[in-house]
């Protein structure tokens, strides 16, 4: 048998890649400090960073061609797009020397804002034009299954 990656993956945001809910538990204005890897702070210097595998699999998928997508209903999608961009995503495994990437620029696709996730998909396979049969979608709650009705 051999194994195949989809054509996208989609990761859910809040306790799918890091592990806080950025509506509620972060406060602006976020700061990195220089060139700190996976680790932001807030006003209160409560830290986001993705959890200890994410950067890695984010380097392992783009390496591979594979689309990749945040998908988060947060009503708070401007501090989201915000920790994104200052994330700082170290260089992959082997490539120590490389320089660091900002983990938005992973995701070539971001549909953050609050609502329906069946709404995010139809919004990812209109830009993309991939069929949701190629689409792997991680999230962390169990009403977002729904979107799973779109590959059917
Ligand atoms: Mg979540």
């Amino acid at each position: 048998m051999t194994s195949r990656l989809p054509k996208l993956v989609a990761f859910d945001l809040d306790y799918t890649l890091w592990d806080l809910w950025i509506d509620t538990h972060i406060t602006p204005p976020l700061k990195r400090d220089g060139k700190a890897l996976n680790c932001v702070t807030d006003k209160y210097g409560d830290e986001i960073a993705f959890y200890r595998d994410v950067p890695e699999i984010l380097h392992r998928l783009q390496s591979a061609g594979v689309v990749i997508a945040a998908c988060s209903r947060t009503s708070a999608p401007t501090l989201a797009r915000q920790a994104l961009s200052l994330l700082l995503i170290p260089a992959p495994a082997g490539h120590k020397n490389e320089e660091p990437t900002t983990a938005i620029k992973f995701f070539s696709q971001q549909e953050i804002y609050h609502g329906s996730k069946i709404a995010h998909f139809k919004k990812l396979h209109q830009k993309t034009g991939l069929p949701y049969s190629e689409m792997l979608f991680f999230d962390d709650e169990r009403r977002n299954k729904e979107v799973e009705s779109l590959g059917g």
